[in-house]
């Protein structure tokens, strides 16, 4: 008889956020995969974001942040990014759930009688369907554990059947289950004190749903001290051991390190019963954190894009892979970058030279509409005639086809008809399966998306940087560089260096380099590959080519 193979005893973090969002419950989540893959565990982690939207794909990112688009096309919250790059795992769509998709298929599942005529209810229906959907993740990437991030803060009503979900799964396995807090402890200041009020409000809002923190992670400012620590402890009901202290630091890639300074891996195992595999090896993030923090010769990059302001605020969090991309490839390199979030509609009629000349790179990152598009293109335009290196993402590389089709084939209305439908001169042009959708109004989850391979021709920028002759990378677009304009673009000294493998689609652009030193676009998104201990090879070429820029500009100088 064939044995039956015991199935894993897999364990389960929570991870809820108190008091108030934004103050790194994706990187705690992270971080946490981290120092249990350190000790030899095989982790997957999950975000869970309480919006009625099926997925992230629809929300504009000055709202939500950016859409983070996995391997197999799912289109999600920017902290699945955070949990690709400090697990260097490939996730998929089972690791990420929304209230829309957790109630589409509820309903669905209604309508098919699976409930055998039972009455569905909110609960226990839907969360038993959150716990499912944890459990087929897990099974799926063979964990040891499971990290589990809500979206929100405790206190909302949004997010609460899915704390739910935590009470109802930790009654039926009360020893695999653990729940931390990430919770904000702010210096008031005109008080100039460290206060823990707030955070142990939180954790009594908490406590009323039936789920009791066993471990608080204190965002702050600065450390806490002993004394904090023992307030929060005795005041929140946990063992001073596992309040953690985690002040403002310089770069996230040192969170693991500091988890690991205040033992938090032992505490975590010990909670869950598990015993430890292996002593904890965080080597490679030690290294990385020391040259995340090290003092280099600055660079400054200018990230030209929209989606900045919100009310009276500029966040960068619509283009934080790609920060995180350049960060990685910089500390390769040995620079520390300058980011400049320059909003493009600020260039809407010349590009001035005073506002761009002490950029030392140029990147053009993905994005949607006309909003600020004439800046972009004078920008790029200013890129390419002053060698300036120059980085496209996505609508980076549309517009840099568009740009040199304007001013260096002269075709003067030259555009995309995602702006102008109407031009004589479509270089970029609507991929004929995408017509048919938008004319249906189908637009949720339909663009190309996901990993799609290309082949990479001989002798090329790319070709040299990747180091092989086919790649895979994530796409997500509607529209391509329109194949009736490739031959002119290519006689006029434009290369496609990579192309689907059935030659129809272009998938990177670039000048060659006897021409410009880094002149280069993609298609498709390298920022969603790029991880802390592999910077992505684009990256790291164009960010080598943006040192030597500066370096150039210092000696013409002498
Ligand atoms: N708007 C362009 C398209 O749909 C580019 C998309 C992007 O930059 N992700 O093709």
């Amino acid at each position: 008889m064939p044995t039956k193979q015991k199935s894993k005893n897999t364990k389960y973090i929570f991870v809820v956020g108190g008091v108030m969002s934004g103050v790194g419950k994706g990187v705690t989540a992270s971080s946490i995969g981290t120092i249990l893959q350190a000790r030899g565990f095989t982790v997957t982690a999950m975000k869970v974001d309480p919006y009625i939207n099926v997925d992230a794909g629809t929300m504009n990112p000055t709202e939500h942040g950016e859409v983070f688009v996995l391997e197999d096309g799912r289109e999600t919250d920017q902290d699945m990014g955070n949990y690709e790059r400090f697990l260097n795992t490939t996730l998929d769509g089972m690791n990420y759930m929304t209230t829309g998709h957790v109630y589409q298929e509820v309903i669905e599942k209604e309508r098919n009688l699976e409930y055998k005529g039972k009455c569905v209810q909110v609960v226990p229906h839907i969360p038993l369907e959150v716990i499912r959907r944890i459990k087929r993740a897990a099974k799926k990437a063979d964990a040891d554990v499971v990290v589990v991030e809500i979206g929100g803060t405790v206190g909302e009503y949004e997010n609460i059947l899915f704390i739910e979900a935590i009470r109802m799964l930790k009654l039926m396995q009360p020893k695999d289950v653990t729940t931390v807090m990430v919770s904000y402890v702010p210096i008031p200041k005109k008080v100039g004190e460290m206060k823990t009020k707030p955070t142990q409000h939180a954790v009594r809002t908490l406590n009323s749903t039936g789920v009791h923190p066993d471990f608080i992670v204190a965002r702050s400012d600065y450390a806490l001290d002993l004394k904090r620590k023992e307030k929060i402890a005795l005041f929140c009901n946990i063992s001073k051991d596992h309040v953690i202290s985690a002040p403002d630091i310089e770069s996230i890639y040192e969170v693991p390190v500091n988890f690991e300074n205040a033992h938090l891996s032992d505490f975590l195992l010990a909670q869950l019963s598990l015993k430890p595999k292996k002593p904890s090896d965080l080597s490679a993030w030690k290294a990385l954190a020391k040259r995340a923090v090290q003092s280099h010769a600055e660079v400054n990059i200018a990230v030209v894009g929209k989606y900045f302001d919100t009310g009276d605020f500029m966040l960068s969090d619509a283009y934080i892979s790609v920060l995180e991309a350049i960060k990685c490839s910089a500390y390769k390199v040995g620079v520390k970058p300058i980011i400049h979030w320059v909003s493009s509609k600020q260039f809407t009629e010349k590009v001035l030279k005073k506002d761009v000349v002490k950029f030392d790179g140029i990147l053009v990152p993905g994005g949607f509409g006309e909003t600020g598009i004439e800046g972009k293109i004078h920008v790029i335009e200013y890129a390419r005639k002053n060698k300036v290196p120059y980085f496209g993402l996505c609508y980076g590389m549309q517009l840099m086809v568009v740009e040199y089709a304007r001013h260096v084939l002269k075709l003067a209305d030259a555009h995309t008809v995602e702006i102008n439908p109407n031009t004589t001169n479509p270089v970029i042009d609507i991929m004929p399966e995408q017509k048919k959708l938008m004319e249906a109004g189908n637009y949720g989850g339909t663009m190309r998306l996901g990993a799609y391979p290309a082949l990479l021709k001989n002798g090329t920028l790319a070709r040299k940087l990747y180091g092989k002759p086919e790649i895979q990378e994530r796409h997500r677009h509607r529209y391509e560089v329109n194949p009736e304009y490739i031959a002119q673009l290519e006689a006029h000294g434009l290369v496609f260096s990579g192309k689907s493998p059935d030659g129809v689609l272009m998938e990177i652009a670039e000048l060659p380099v006897a021409e410009h030193p880094f002149f280069l676009g993609t298609q498709f998104h390298p920022e969603f590959t790029a991880r802390p201990l592999f910077p992505h090879p684009l990256f790291t070429g164009f960010v080598q080519e943006v040192k030597k820029f500066k370096e150039g500009r210092k000696t013409k100088k002498r």
